[in-house]
This record gives C-alpha cells, structure tokens and sequence, in this order.
C-alpha cells in the first residue's frame, strides 16, 4: 500500500472542511498528513457548502456523527447561531471556524487568534506595538487576540468604518485608528515593532502589490503577511529589503490548523509534517 492510499475502515470517523469554494483549501492535505504520520483512524474531507445550506450541513455533522469540522469563507459568521455553545474567544469574535464535541454537545471556536498568538510567540515573541492591515475576518481575529495580550494596536483598514466599528468593539483595549494612507502609514510603521498585513492585498492572482507604499519598513521590526499565496508576497519582499523580518501565512495556518486537530483527537500533531504538507499543496497550485 502506498504511503498515502486511504485505510478506511468500519470505525473511521470523519472530519471535514466547509467552505465555498473549497477545492483551493490546504486543509485536508494538512490534516491528513497529521492524521497519516500519527497512524489515527480519521479522514478529512472538504465539502461544498453554500451559505444557504450551512443549517443542513450542520445538522448532517450532528446526523453523521462527525468527529468535527472545519469551517471557513463565507461560514465562519452564521456558524455562530448553529452550535450549542461557544468558546469565549469564539463569541468575542463573532466567528467559527473549528466546530467540536464537548460532553455531547457541539461547540464552535475560532483557532486563527491563538493560532497567529503560537506563531508570534515561536517566531521570538509579542510586540509592544502593532500595526494591523485590515479589519476584516482575520483582522477581527487578530486585533481580539492582541488585545487580549495587552499589546497597543494602530489599526488601517480601506473601509475605515469598519475599523471605527472594530475598535469600539475591543473596548478599553489600547487601539487607535488612522487613515490608510501614505503618511499616516509611514508613521504607524515608525511606531510599530510589528506591522500585520490582515488585507488579501498581494494574494495571488493580484501579487506584485503591497497595502503599504514603499521605504515604510524599517531593520528591528517584524513584517507578519497572513497572505500563503504566494509564499513571499510583495510586502515581505519590501520588508527583507529593508532589513526587517519577514514572516508569512503559513506557520499560522499550520497553528491554527493544530489548535483545531488537538479539540477534535486530545492529540499533539506533528506541526512540521503539517507545514509540509501545506508548502506542498501550495507548489502544485492548490
Ligand atoms: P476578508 O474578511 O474578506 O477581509 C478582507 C480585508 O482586505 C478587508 O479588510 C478589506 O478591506 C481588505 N481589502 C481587500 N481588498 C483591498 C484593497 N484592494 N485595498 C485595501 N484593502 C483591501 O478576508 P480575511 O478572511 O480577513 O482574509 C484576508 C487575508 O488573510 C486573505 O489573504 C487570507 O488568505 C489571509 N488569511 C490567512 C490566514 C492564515 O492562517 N495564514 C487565516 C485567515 C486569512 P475592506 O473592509 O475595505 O473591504
């Protein structure tokens, strides 16, 4: 048998993405890799599940026993209404990717804030001050998560209500809001040990473009691009350029990922095999 044939069997149980579109998801190649490496009885599988189909398909979660499920663009928000309860994190950001079984009931989490968190923190640490591009899903993600740590957050976003709407969420956490333009860019970056791109600026097929005009980064502060196609986006290129650190989308897709496969077996996954599997899929144009 080779290496990746399928072993199912009559006690296989079954773990899934829902998403629409879903056939680019890294997904089911990074959590079958875990689950391959660590010899479980899993499989994971993609589904397309168009929003007005969600309440279905989490009814056939429950229906089919699945062991639990991934969810991701355009369900993470609806999910939230779908599930018997909500992990603190999950309800403070109004979003669900990881759903899960806990004492029989189905729970919704949201793994990208402590995912970006682990990624953070094994790359060298949290900074002082971040700038954060885009208040959009991860945006939310992100912003709740640093918050949470105490860290001050200068937040951009191109609808900039939607940043006003953002803050006034976080509260009494440190953030402060600013145009996104050129100049007041420029001297967010000059604050900031660590710049967040949280917009789809420079992901694939639009590459070749940054959210930040040129000669903003400095040496001494950290360049984090949630955009993973391509690997190294525009904004990085700028950063190494200048001296700074450059971090891409990977490690945190990997971590959020984990934080997932750990809620579903009890079980550490192999977080390099993951990464592999994830640079792999991305090669041959996932
Ligand atoms: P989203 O909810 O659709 O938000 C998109 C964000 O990008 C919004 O802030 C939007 O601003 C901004 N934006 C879009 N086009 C823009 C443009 N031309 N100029 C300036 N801003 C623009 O998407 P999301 O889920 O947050 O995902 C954003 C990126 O993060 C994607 O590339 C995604 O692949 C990546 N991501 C990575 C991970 C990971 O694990 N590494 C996890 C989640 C997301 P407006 O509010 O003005 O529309």
């Amino acid at each position: 048998m080779s290496e990746t044939a399928l072993r199912l069997t009559g006690k296989t149980r079954v773990l899934a993405v829902f998403g629409c579109p879903v056939e680019h998801s890294l997904s089911p190649a990074m959590h079958n890799a875990a689950i391959r490496a660590l010899g479980l009885d899993l499989v994971y599988v993609p589904f397309r599940v168009e929003r007005d189909r969600l309440r279905e398909a989490v009814a056939g979660v429950r229906a089919l026993g699945f062991l639990g499920v991934n969810l991701t663009i355009p369900l993470k928000e609806q999910a939230v209404t779908l599930v018997d309860g909500l992990s603190p994190g999950a309800a403070r950001v109004g979003s669900v990717n990881t759903l899960w079984w806990k004492d029989g009931s189905l729970m919704g989490e949201s793994t990208d804030g402590p995912g970006f968190i682990s990624s953070l923190e094994e790359a060298g640490g949290l900074p002082d001050t971040a700038l954060v591009l885009g208040a959009g899903g991860s945006g939310r993600a992100i912003c709740f998560a640093l918050a949470e740590r105490a860290v001050r957050i200068i937040l951009a976003n191109r609808t900039p209500e939607r940043a006003r709407k953002l803050a006034e969420e976080l509260g009494d956490a440190q953030v402060r809001v600013i145009p996104m333009d050129a100049e007041a860019l420029r001297g967010a970056c000059r604050e900031a040990d660590l710049v967040v791109n949280c917009t789809s600026v420079g992901m694939s097929p639009n590459i070749g473009v940054s959210p930040l005009p040129p000669d903003t980064l400095r040496a001494g502060q950290t360049v984090y691009d949630l955009v993973y196609n391509p690997l190294e986006t525009r904004l990085l290129a700028d950063a190494r350029a200048a001296g700074a650190r450059a971090i891409n989308g990977v490690r945190m897709l990997v971590h959020q990922g984990a934080y997932s496969f750990r809620l579903w077996t009890g079980v550490e996954p192999p977080l390099d095999v993951m990464e592999a599997a994830v640079i792999e899929g991305l090669e041959k144009g996932a």
